[in-house]
């Protein structure tokens, strides 16, 4: 048991962090860790109610952009010790991914991004179709044409990870207050002032929106236009089957990725890009459609035939916060002091969060500026310093 405040807000706290999934309770955390007091992290639901506790737990450095791979390598190496750093299970098993394509036009963007992610230092390596029966020895290669592989990315339990996070958070003095929504934000001449929330008002110069895909709204709060837009994702879970499958595999043709997890259910999911695109949280539908377990059930068995066996268990859904390069949105805003965020995770923000997290807090509390947040902040919009990731799936 987490032990969590109950009663109403402090009157005054030195930041608050709106969002109680990955990256609201690793910022807390990494803030706390750096000699931070009086934090407060509000979640209007449950830890985890968000995207954080509806994902796949895929964490891979496959990546076409180097900040991407950067991020992503860094929170690899971060979730290797996670588990002893936070004294939580977190799961992770470096069981490798498989990205695979039935489409030659893609293996000359497959053969560049294993040469960036090498020249990154990223184990990754270009397989021939047949190769990857070494890796999974019943998957159809048939259609294939070619794949990459990196054995160091793997797969972690998300709420084990959020659990850890708010616990060794709440250790060192985050105070975490569950079912209380932020309201409204106090701004004045350009800065933060202040919170009011369904518990109370806190004043405070520093607000962090880690509000997933609530933060477009949140960002609003305070005349700041972002300009992601959300996208709701299905995922189903099997009943159990002897262990097969040691990889996550993701094709980028058509956006279909499962894994195995330790209970021997396959998890896994596909994107539709016939779903709606929503900039309003009353828009949010996060209902089940038997369209998607049909999708996705037509999908799974042509990857992997012994699939037609296996009965679904259960399916969810969750919303991505997709920006338009498809990478997150860091730091905050020229003209508004106190403002920060880090939001827009397009789909990945759990492999990414523990190193974002870290390199926000870092600069937050009085460190050197980090090159890589400045270019993953909101201003590379208007800069027109704009370099999409090429392998966004699900
Ligand atoms: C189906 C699916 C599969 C995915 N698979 C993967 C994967 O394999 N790997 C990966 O890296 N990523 C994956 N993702 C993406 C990943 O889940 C998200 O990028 C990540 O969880 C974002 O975390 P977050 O903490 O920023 O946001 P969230 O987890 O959404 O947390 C934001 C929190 O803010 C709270 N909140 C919002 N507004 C308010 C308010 N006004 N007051 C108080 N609280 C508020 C919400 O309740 C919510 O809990 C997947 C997402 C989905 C939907």
């Amino acid at each position: 048991m987490i032990p969590l405040p109950e009663g109403p807000v402090p009157a005054t706290a030195d930041a608050v962090i709106v969002g109680g999934g990955i990256n609201g309770l690793a910022i807390a955390y990494e803030l706390a860790r750096r000699g931070m007091k009086r934090l407060v992290v509000l979640e209007r639901d449950y830890l985890g109610s968000g995207s954080t506790g509806r994902c796949g737990g895929g964490i891979r450095q496959q990546w076409t952009t180097a900040e991407n791979i950067r991020l992503a390598q860094e929170s690899v190496a971060a979730y290797e010790h996670l588990a002893g750093e936070l004294g939580l299970q977190t799961f992770f098993r470096q069981g490798g991914y498989l990205m695979v394509t039935e489409d030659e036009s893609h293996l000359d963007s497959l053969r560049k991004a294993v040469a960036l992610q090498n020249s990154c230092q990223v184990p990754s390596r270009f397989l021939e179709p047949r190769e990857c029966l070494d890796i999974v020895p019943q998957l159809d290669i048939s259609r294939l044409k070619g794949a990459t592989f990196c054995q160091k990315d793997g797969t972690a339990y998300p709420f084990s990870v959020v659990w850890g996070y708010a616990k060794a958070a709440t250790r060192r003095g985050v105070r975490i207050f569950i079912r209380t929504r932020l309201l409204e934000v106090r701004h004045d001449g350009g800065r933060i002032t202040g919170v009011v929330t369904d518990r109370g008002e806190i004043a405070t110069p520093l607000l962090i929106n880690c509000a997933g895909p609530w933060s477009r709204s949140l960002a609003a709060m305070v005349g700041v236009q972002l300009p992601n837009r959300q996208e709701r994702h299905e995922i189903m879970v099997s009943e159990s089957c002897k262990p097969f499958l040691d990889p996550m595999v993701i094709s980028i043709s058509d956006g279909i990725y499962f894994s195995q997890s330790m209970r021997g259910e396959i998890v896994g999911g596909i994107g539709d890009p016939d779903e709606p695109h929503w900039d309003r949280p009353a828009q949010f539908d996060t209902r089940s459609q038997l369209r998607f377990a049909v999708r996705f059930a037509r999908a799974l068995t042509a990857y992997w035939p012994p699939a037609r066996k296996l009965r679904l268990m259960r399916q969810w859904a969750g919303m991505y916060d997709v920006t338009p390069d498809h990478r997150p949105i860091l730091g905050g805003v020229p003209g508004l002091e106190g403002y920060q965020m880090a939001c827009g995770y397009s789909g990945h923000g759990f492999m990414l969060a523990p190193m974002a997290a870290s390199r926000l807090a870092k600069q937050i509390t009085g460190g050197e500026p980090d090159a890589i947040i400045d270019s993953l902040s909101l201003a590379r919009f208007s800069r027109g310093d704009i370099e999409a990731d090429a392998f966004v799936v699900g």
